[in-house]
C-alpha cells in the first residue's frame, strides 16, 4: 500500500538505528510511543511545544515535517490531544502477547465509554479488527480533544487510525 511505504520511509528518517522491523519489534512491544502521521509541508509546530520531553523537532523551518527523537518519547499522548491536524497516535505493543493498544484524538460527543466495543478501521476507513474502549482521557489542556485508546489484537496497532462505535 502507498501510504504504508510513505510511512516507512518516514519513520526510517526520524532514526536511522531502527529500520521499520526492529522498530516494530524492540521499541513498540516496550511500551507506548507516539507515530506522527504528518506529512505535509505546513507552518504547523502544537506537537512540538506541546512536548515535554523535547522528543519533536524540525529540521529547518516549522514548515518542515516533524521528527520525532524514539529514546525520548514515553508515548504520554499529549502530543495526540495538542496536534490540530489529528495526525499522531499513540502504539502500545506491550499490553499483552496478542493484544496492543492504540490511542487517537477523539472530537465527537458523547464520548465512549471504557469497555464499549468498537470496529477499528484504517486510514481509509475500512474495517480492519473488532476491539474495544480501553480508555478515555480528557483534560482541560486538551482543548476539547479527547484522547481515546482501544485495545485490538496486535498486528493492527500500525493499521488501525479511527474507530467505529458498535
Ligand atoms: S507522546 Fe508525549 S513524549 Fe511522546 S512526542 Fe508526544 S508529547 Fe512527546
Ligand atoms: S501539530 Fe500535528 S499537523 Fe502540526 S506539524 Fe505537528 S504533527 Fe503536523
Amino acid at each position: 500500500m502507498g501510504e504504508s511505504i510513505v510511512f516507512r520511509d518516514h519513520m526510517h528518517c526520524i532514526n536511522d538505528k531502527y529500520s521499520f522491523d526492529t522498530f516494530l519489534e524492540e521499541r513498540i512491544s516496550k511500551g507506548p510511543l507516539a507515530i506522527i502521521e504528518c506529512f505535509e509541508e505546513i507552518p504547523c509546530d502544537p506537537c512540538r511545544n506541546s512536548c515535554f520531553k523535547n522528543a519533536i523537532s524540525f529540521d529547518k523551518s516549522i514548515t518542515s515535517i516533524p521528527k520525532l527523537d524514539i529514546e525520548k518519547c514515553s508515548g504520554c499522548g499529549i502530543c495526540v490531544a495538542k496536534c490540530p491536524g489529528m495526525a499522531i497516535f499513540i502504539a502500545d505493543g506491550s499490553y499483552s502477547d496478542d493484544e496492543g493498544l492504540v490511542s487517537l484524538p477523539y472530537e465527537f460527543l458523547p464520548l465512549p465509554n471504557k469497555g464499549q466495543a468498537v470496529k477499528a478501521t484504517d486510514r481509509y476507513g475500512r474495517v480492519l479488527c473488532n476491539g474495544e474502549i480501553y480508555k478515555v482521557k480528557t483534560s482541560s489542556n486538551f482543548d476539547c480533544t479527547a484522547v481515546v485508546t482501544i485495545k485490538i489484537p496486535k498486528e493492527f496497532i500500525m493499521e488501525a487510525r479511527d474507530f467505529i462505535l458498535i
